[in-house]
């Protein structure tokens, strides 16, 4: 399948998909969107990796999400023994999130950041992108990535997903190579119209955390894949530059952190 259009980031293996699952993905295929299902722990990766269909532009990405950083206990060995399998092509989603545990204390900072850093050790190992998830962490994001970056040059890339910082921040990452995904969110809020206007296109992907988040005009509805095109739409008219370009670029950036 030819890409039409790039979900970089979709939950398909969550409970909003139990229903209709054969009818989500066949309106994918007929629109052309394909799509990298993100683990969030142990059992989310292995049914995103079940989920995997090469041809039909279905990927995943396997590891544990911050917030379960505490709960789970990180083995490389089993997360490394799944990105093996072929069209898994991401670490992640993995991180630091400060936003979500309002009450954290110094003692679960230090545990992200110890399961963040295995991430990026396997994401270096494998060859992999890092799929990476960060609220309101920015600064201890990009200094751990600074530092590994240093080591590992080239070989430390991926995307930081969901992007909720400022320009300078998503700059930050840009400059380690990095690329910043926009969900349905700015399509209701244009509190990252700066952000979307400010970085240069090859920086940027498109995303919709589905089942979460869902875009005008379907706000409130449980989100899905074929919705990213609200998102490419708004990336476009945010910037003023032509839909059909944008479009294209956003796929091939896709494709290019992928390596698909
Ligand atoms: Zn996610």
């Amino acid at each position: 399948m030819i890409p039409k259009y790039f979900d970089t980031h979709s939950h398909l293996q969550f409970f909003g998909f139990d229903e209709d699952l054969a009818e989500v993905l066949g309106r994918m295929k007929e629109e052309s969107v394909s799509t990298v299902v993100v683990g969030t722990d142990k059992e989310s990766s292995q049914k995103a990796c079940d989920m995997i269909s090469v041809k039909d532009g279905i990927f995943a990405a396997v590891g544990l999400h911050p917030n379960d950083a505490l709960k789970e206990e990180f083995s490389t060995s089993f997360y490394k023994t799944l990105a093996q399998k072929e069209g898994v092509v991401a670490i992640g989603e993995c991180g630091i999130d400060l936003f979500r545990t309002k009450e954290w204390s110094e003692k679960e900072l230090e545990k992200q950041k110890e399961v963040f850093m295995q991430h990026v050790e396997l994401g270096v190992e494998l060859g992999k992108s890092l799929m990476i998830h960060c609220r309101d962490a920015h600064t201890e994001t990009t200094a751990i990535l600074q530092e590994k970056k240093k080591i590992y040059g080239e070989k430390l890339f991926g995307n930081i997903h969901f992007f909720t910082g400022s320009l300078a921040e998503a700059n930050a990452y840009v400059e380690l190579g990095f690329t910043i995904s926009f969900p349905g969110v700015i399509t209701f809020t244009s509190d990252y119209d700066d952000v979307v206007r400010g970085l240069p296109l090859e920086s940027i992907l498109s995303e919709t955390d589905c089942p979460f988040a869902a875009p005008v005009p379907y706000r409130g509805r449980r989100n899905e894949p074929i919705y990213v095109k609200e998102v490419v739409k708004k990336i476009a008219e945010i910037r003023g530059e032509d839909f059909e370009k944008v479009r294209e670029v956003l796929v091939a950036n896709a494709k290019r952190v992928f390596s698909v």
